[in-house]
């Protein structure tokens, strides 16, 4: 977190911020930005500074909804969503090393104290007697934001579950507070395998030495990695900037997993990106680059959980006897069904 706040509103101001419309957008959503994240800035409005930055445009969406993923419907105990057949969402901190102007749970972060460990518990044992639940991803806010020895009682108590197969945790602290991932974290990370990170990372500027080496603990921990990048106007709507962000996941053993467009979510609206950008972007992957470095591409739909799309583009037509098929270059190709 950034210590001092005068030095904070200083570079800001230095910087050639509108410090009236700063102030007046946090009273409605509060301004958190780590030190190091702030370090990443090189200049006004450039893509860190969007990210983390309050800005005017944020009070001007007048027509999306608080919740348009309708949690709040699937919350089943405070903080757990249960929504698919197998996995649950265990929430476990209601705080964040930032606040992103792009979050989708824009409408809670930086509002709610720390959620008591108490609270933790109902929702593991919602887990414990729903044996259906074989995966339990934990979010927030961001998990890490708790402490390691809450982290270790936390994973301790979701071990214990013998139909708990994998445990996964969202974080952005590895791009935001990279400092933050110790030996000693890893060390406890790693007794409850099989754990898996999926992290997030919007910009290639946030693949520096301090994040690179804290991936480097965590897969050294042998925690697969994986990244969920959000597609942001004015941040990553661009073919090489999204490439070189994907390709330096990859070097640093992180697996694109989803790449979202941005949720309708109220205050976001100056993010959002069309549907056809995503598949420019997508196509400019897929087959221009290792397929390892393409992720899938989600909307999340309002309140019906996440769907792939892939861009039409790819199938010219479909029927019965065959495809015709279109490949990265936008040659034309056919396969046939099997004959009956
Ligand atoms: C995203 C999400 C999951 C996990 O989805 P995967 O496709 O398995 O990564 C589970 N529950 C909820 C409520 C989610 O939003
Ligand atoms: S770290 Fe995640 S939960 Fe926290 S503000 Fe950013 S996007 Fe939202």
């Amino acid at each position: 977190m950034f210590q001092n706040e005068e030095n904070l509103l200083d570079f800001l101001e230095r910087m050639g911020a509108d410090m009236e419309e700063i102030q007046q957008v946090q009273r409605i959503y509060p301004m958190k930005i780590s030190e190091h994240f702030l370090r990443l800035i090189k200049e006004k409005d450039d893509p860190i500074w969007k990210q983390c930055i309050p800005s005017i445009e944020e009070l001007c969406d007048v027509h999306n909804a608080p919740d348009p993923l309708k949690e709040e419907r699937d919350t089943k105990v405070a903080g757990l969503v249960h929504r698919y057949p197998d996995r649950a969402v265990i929430m476990i901190s209601s705080t964040c090393p930032i606040y992103c102007r792009f979050c989708t749970r824009k409408r809670k972060v930086g509002r709610e104290r720390q959620i008591p460990m108490k609270q933790i518990f109902i929702g593991t044992d919602y887990i414990r007697e729903h044996q259906e639940i074989r995966d339990v991803l934990i979010s927030g806010g961001d998990p890490l934001m708790r402490t390691n020895s809450e982290i270790d009682i936390i994973l301790r108590e979701l071990r214990s579950i013998t139909h708990v197969e994998i445990i996964r945790i969202g974080t952005r602290i590895p791009s935001v507070v990279p400092e933050r991932i110790t030996p000693e974290l890893v060390n406890i990370l790693k007794k409850y395998h099989p754990l898996y990170i999926n992290l997030h990372f919007e910009h290639p500027s946030e693949i520096n030495p301090s994040s690179e080496r804290a991936l480097m603990l965590l897969a050294n921990g042998g925690i697969p990695l994986g990244s969920q990048t959000v597609l942001l106007h004015g941040v990553n709507d661009n073919c090489e900037v999204m490439k070189e962000l994907m390709q330096k996941l990859v070097k640093n053993r992180v697996r694109p997993y989803y790449l979202y467009f941005c949720d309708p979510v109220k205050g976001v609206e100056h993010f959002r990106t069309s549907i056809q950008k995503g598949f420019e972007i997508f196509r400019s992957l897929q087959g221009f680059t290792s397929g390892l470095c393409v992720p899938h591409l989600i909307i999340d739909s309002p309140g019906g959980g996440k769907v792939p799309i892939i861009p039409p583009e790819y199938i010219i037509c479909l029927d019965e006897e065959k495809a015709v098929i279109s490949n990265y270059k936008g040659e034309i190709y056919e396969y046939s069904n099997p004959k009956i």
